[in-house]
């Protein structure tokens, strides 16, 4: 058994994927080729949005998002502990401040009533801009968005989805990418829509970040290619990756049903031995992970594995706990949902040819 599968995929669409990249190596335009632009189109109609620009990975597309909000050097951006590194990575890469967020008990994603709080004490302290939200979708669902807009909304702040993991999720109709002022993703392979390599994406309904986005992913470029009126930097999504995606995008909705319905099996034979994943009402997970919370973490993956099940631990340090943000002092007693969260979280098996 695989914890992913993605040969299982390729097979299924070998001919029509193999097909794809045989045209890019027709035509030649390896770079911004015409299948950059089907794809950023289909991607913007699929997530609900006026304008989607691929870039070369979903950290880029966080840097990028944060370019375009003009995050520096005395901001404060507000972010779960309890997220992939990059999340909070890329707010220290603009000098700014992250302020870490605990988690949510039952969905593991950011803690709105905490989010609040520490909003409250960072204008209170005074001595930090508080400048932007990246709420993360984690493991698949989208974070409580109706619920974070408005805090952004009253407090007079950006927010960014990161959707690196929420690529299909949905509240009520919305799709993930559509929520905030600017949203992320990735196409890391083992992400819910994966390429053959680095890919990523931001979506804005706003034009002028359409804009911006379109210059600072090309070395911060003008009208003219070689009149620069910015800085930038170069990420932008391959051709023979947007390819690629194209047809795993054409495929995607019948996977996200078949996750779906491996998350509900799951459910239905785990929920009297553990805690398991929560799905609100209106929600739609994509399910990146499926993951489990027990107190006895170890011995529950000793016995997977002795039945020939992988598992695998998201995430075992939080954001406060990495060496590399012990400059912001912060404790476990600070944020004690997701650092137990780090002690009891593993996950199962999960993609779209589970055959359950
Ligand atoms: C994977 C991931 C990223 C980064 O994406 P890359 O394409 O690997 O750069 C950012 N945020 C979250 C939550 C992720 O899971």
């Amino acid at each position: 058994m695989h914890f992913i599968d993605l040969q299982a995929q390729y097979k299924r669409l070998k001919t029509r994927i193999d097909q794809r990249i045989q045209d890019v190596l027709t035509h030649g335009k390896y770079i911004m080729g015409p299948e950059v632009q089907e794809l950023e189109k289909k991607l913007a109609e699929y997530v609900g949005v006026k304008h989607c620009i691929t870039c070369a990975n979903g950290t880029d597309a966080l840097t990028l998002s944060m370019m375009v909000l003009d995050i520096k050097e005395g901001d404060a951006v507000f972010c779960p502990t309890f997220t992939f590194f990059a999340t909070a990575e890329t707010i220290a890469f603009q000098k700014a401040t992250p302020i870490f967020v605990d988690s949510d008990i039952e969905t593991f994603n950011i803690c709105s009533e905490h989010l609040e709080k520490q909003i409250k004490k960072v204008i209170a302290e005074g001595k930090l801009v508080p400048k932007a939200i990246i709420a993360v979708d984690l493991f698949g669902l989208p974070a409580n968005y109706p619920e974070i807009e408005r805090i952004a909304q009253k407090y007079e702040i950006k927010l960014i989805e990161d959707a690196a993991q929420g690529f299909g999720g949905e509240i009520d109709g919305k799709r993930a990418g559509s929520f905030g002022d600017i949203a992320t993703t990735s196409f890391f392979p083992a992400k819910p829509l994966g390429c053959y390599g680095d890919g990523g994406a931001v979506f804005t309904n706003n034009d002028e970040y359409a804009e911006l986005l379109k210059s600072f992913r090309v070395h911060g470029k003008g009208q003219d290619k070689y009149d620069n009126v910015r800085i930038g930097m170069n990420s932008r999504l391959d051709t023979i990756q947007a390819a690629i995606l194209l047809e795993k995008l054409a495929e995607f909705q019948t996977e996200l049903k078949s996750r779906n319905a491996s998350a509900a099996k799951y459910s239905a034979q785990l929920a009297d031995t553990y805690k398991t994943p929560k799905v609100p009402e209106g929600y739609v997970s994509s399910w990146a992970q499926y993951t489990l919370v027990s107190e006895t973490r170890d011995e529950e993956m000793e016995k997977y594995k002795a039945q020939g099940i992988p598992t695998m631990i998201y995430y075992g340090t939080c954001m406060h706990q990495q060496t590399a943000f012990k400059y912001l002092g912060y404790s476990d007693s600070e944020l004690p949902v997701a650092s137990k969260l780090s002690k009891q979280v593993f996950s199962l098996p999960m993609h779209p040819y589970m055959n359950l």
